[in-house]
């Protein structure tokens, strides 16, 4: 075995370990962003401003010029037509190589200089009269610092030759006419060069086809087998009481459910009775009241005498589960334990305690609750709300601890970012989906108002009316370090809530907080960031859900969740700063019940066309599942797959948005496989995801 640690390997090697490419495999896939056409010489003399062009000549002329900047010139004649090459890096032994009378082959753009026509810095080869030129188009691939393309070529061609390259996919999944993956592969390295490169940068040639296909069908079959795998395991058959905790829990809601909600309960319902661990994603609009739901399953739970566990991204947001939870439930008589980092360890030994009795039916809290100290007597339902603020390790991380116990407890993800169809179908197809496609009854459509920000005074007058007529305000200002999308969250997805942070710049926060503690006296403005003690975000965020805080001035630590019904203005400054489902996503804090509600997105001119489009759309809709196409238009698709998992990453071939019937069509091919050969269905998922097919089933 060569010793492979990464401190006796060369720098390229380290860089090629760095790209993944480890396997042969992973070199043959190692697929070109282009192409460079060697196979042809241009004269000289055809030569056009512009042309990217290989030409041959012999040198006339070396020579060192001093007269602007230093630099090398080559004077080259091909059949009497001169062309100038200009290197401002050069080396001694390049020009001793290029001596006047030898054949150089250089390849460049060509421009029309002072002198006549040049090229600089192209690339240069010394040849003979006879030097064959090249066959096929020259592959040019996606590489990083300290990996020089020509030596990526050699590694990526001898892996490539490697390779075992048999066909894993048996000829009746695959379309007729295709090429095989060997060939497609070769073809895509070394295309002849009377192909259009059109369709190669376009990825519509069959050998690219060849290549998504391959790549979706292994996608497909892992995420079958994960189902497949799903329903051999076990779980608690949960079955509510007549008259039970469900019942008695919807007779004390103080409103009746929706259409929409009731058709969720009943699909939840239907499959944690079930003895097959429920994977289920609950989606439905901000406000559209997924809480109840989470609830009432969590009620039938309880009720058969099992333990339910709810986990949020931040701690204001579990915290805000946790009241209302208590509210609802422990009149009935239930106990709720309640599990975060920021619990003094007296606190926190008494909760696990609760926990690990089965004395608490309901654990509430942040990442906390699934840490290594956290034992369950008996946990049969899981509640993960806004999944997609959690990061794949972290479902991981709760699969396994799920795994601890004898019977697998349901799984139920809540998320207010609606999921594409196709996306749905490639990612999520071991995840059932239930869609709360209504709002609840009574509220009055949110009025976005986009203003400059020289209407401020403007604005402040407007919430001043607000407060003196009882209502509450947010203002959210953005935090100046860009990187951190939400502070709070980033910490918790990282699972490291208590450990020190980097300083942020909250000038913007406070600064606005003050303006406002002057402008409205009186009014009671409260402050509220990430990096608040635990205890004071918690106790801010108290006083202005009881009404004696009147205006709460906070970053995006409200983002997700946060319920004050009586909540009817916010204003966002900056608002060119966030993105579209950030916006909408803060936005649905207001509206919540009956008073009309506006928003007003503020900004700081001068805003670019895009952005102009961005706060228009806005305005012109509050549908999320329309505000998340526009948003997957231009951000893509990584975003709504959870923080760092982008589709980017796992999808290398294949496009969400252009291969919707190859996606089809892998799905059929993926069941075949996996019923009629079986064996060709686990080699051709090793061949194409290795160790990643584990990070598909998160
Ligand atoms: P989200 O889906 O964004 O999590 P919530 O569960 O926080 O929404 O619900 C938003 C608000 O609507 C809450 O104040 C909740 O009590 C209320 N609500 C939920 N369902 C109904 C309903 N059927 N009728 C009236 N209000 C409801
Ligand atoms: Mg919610």
């Amino acid at each position: 075995m060569p010793d492979k640690s990464p401190s006796t390997l060369s720098i390229p090697a380290k860089a090629m370990l760095k790209l993944g490419l480890e396997r042969d495999i992973d070199l043959a896939l190692h697929l070109p962003l282009r192409y460079e056409d060697e196979t042809r010489l241009t004269r000289v003399m055809d030569l056009r401003d512009g042309d990217t062009a290989q030409v041959e000549g012999i040198v006339r002329e070396c020579r060192v010029d001093l007269r602007q900047r230093r630099q090398l010139i080559v004077k080259l004649d091909d059949h009497g037509a001169v062309l100038l090459l200009r290197f401002i890096n050069f080396y001694a032994s390049q020009q001793k190589a290029w001596a006047p009378g030898v054949r150089l082959r250089v390849r460049g753009e060509a421009r029309h200089g002072f002198f006549g026509r040049e090229m600089v810095h192209p690339t240069v080869k010394v040849v003979q009269e006879d030097t064959p030129l090249a066959a096929s188009l020259t592959p040019v691939y996606p590489t990083t610092a300290g990996l020089p393309q020509a030596y990526l070529r050699k590694a990526v061609a001898a892996g490539l030759a490697r390779a075992p390259l048999f066909e894993v996919l048996p000829p009746e999944v695959v379309p007729p006419g295709w090429p095989s993956l060997r060939e497609s592969l070769r073809f895509l390295h070394h295309p002849s060069p009377e192909v259009s490169t059109f369709t190669l940068e376009d990825h519509s040639h069959p050998a690219w086809m060849r290549l998504k296909f391959e790549e979706l069908v292994a996608q497909q079959v892992s995420q079958r087998q994960a189902r497949m795998e799903r329903a051999h395991l076990k779980a608690p058959a949960l079955v509510g009481q007549p008259g039970g905790l469900h019942e008695r829990l919807l007779a004390v809601l103080p409103f009746q459910l929706t259409t929409a909600q009731r058709r969720v309960t009943e699909e939840i319902a239907a499959d944690i009775a079930r003895p097959m661990p429920m994977h289920r994603l609950l989606q439905g609009d901000v406000g559209s009241g997924k809480t109840v739901v989470a609830a009432l399953a969590a009620a039938v739970a309880i009720d058969a005498g099992w333990q339910c566990a709810l986990m949020a991204p931040t701690e204001i947001l579990a915290e805000q589960h946790l009241r209302k939870l208590v509210s609802w439930l422990e009149p009935l008589g239930i106990t709720v334990a309640w599990l975060t980092g920021s619990l003094k360890s007296k606190a926190k030994r008494e909760q696990l305690a609760l926990v690990a009795s089965g004395q608490a039916q309901l654990v509430v809290g942040t990442h906390a609750v699934i840490q290594d100290q956290v034992e369950f007597a008996r946990l049969g339902l899981a509640l993960i709300d806004e999944q997609h603020r959690f990061g794949v390790a972290q479902r991981l991380q709760l699969r396994r601890k799920l795994e601890d116990q004898a019977l697998e407890p349901h799984l139920l993800m809540m998320s207010a970012t609606p999921i594409p169809r196709t996306l749905a179908m490639t990612y999520l197809a071991d995840l059932d989906v239930s869609t709360i496609d209504e709002l609840p009854p009574g509220r009055t459509p949110i009025v976005t108002k986009v203003f400059s920000d020289n209407r401020r005074e403007e604005v402040i007058e407007r919430i001043r009316e607000e407060a003196e007529r009882g209502r509450q305000v947010y203002w959210v200002c953005p935090l100046i370090d860009e990187t951190q999308e939400s502070d709070e969250a980033a910490d918790t997805r990282a699972g490291r809530e208590t450990q020190r942070r980097p300083p942020l710049d909250l000038s913007n926060v406070t600064q606005t907080h003050e303006e406002l503690s002057g402008a409205l006296a009186g009014q009671g403005v409260g402050l509220l960031h990430g990096r608040l003690p635990a205890a004071e975000k918690a106790e801010v965020m108290a006083r202005f859900s009881a009404g004696e805080l009147k205006v709460l001035v906070a970053t995006t630590v409200i983002e997700v969740g946060v319920d004050v019904p009586n909540a009817s203005l916010m204003v966002i400054e900056h608002a060119e700063r966030f993105g579209l489902s950030q916006l909408h996503q803060l936005r649905g804090r207001v509206g919540r019940g009956s008073v009309a509600s506006v928003c007003v997105l503020l900004y700081s001119a001068p805003l670019s066309d895009q952005g102009k489009a961005r706060l228009k759309a806005m305005a012109e809709t509050t549908d999320g599942f329309e505000i998340a196409r526009r948003d997957l238009d231009i951000r893509g698709p990584g975003e709504f797959m959870g923080s760092r998992q982008s589709g980017a990453a796992l999808l290398r071939f294949a496009d969400f948005g252009q291969d919707e019937d190859l996606v089809h069509q892998a799905g059929e091919a993926a069941q075949v496989m996996l019923e009629r050969h079986p064996h060709a269905a686990q080699e051709h998922v090793r061949r194409w995801l290795g160790g990643k097919a584990e990070y598909l089933k998160a």
